[in-house]
């Protein structure tokens, strides 16, 4: 049986649209990865900020980061 106290609450890691927009520019600040999802054919894909293009490897289109919509914001 599941035993439940007055404080579960404090193991519990409440992850909503902040968190999600803060942890995510942590991650890139210290790794230079960014998540973003392919323009052609909406593929989930961690970017590297550091270079200049993107090419998806699901499908092959390749163009520039403004063309990646960033799958937080
Ligand atoms: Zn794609």
């Amino acid at each position: 049986m599941k035993k439940t106290s007055w404080n579960e609450k404090e193991h519990t890691d409440t992850v909503g649209l902040n968190e999600n927009i803060v942890r995510l520019r942590e991650i890139n600040r210290a790794l230079f990865y960014n998540v973003v999802t392919c323009g052609e054919c909406g593929e989930i894909l961690i970017q590297n900020t550091s270079l200049e293009n993107i090419e998806c490897g699901f499908c092959g289109f390749e163009s520039e980061p403004c063309d990646f919509p960033d799958l937080i914001h």
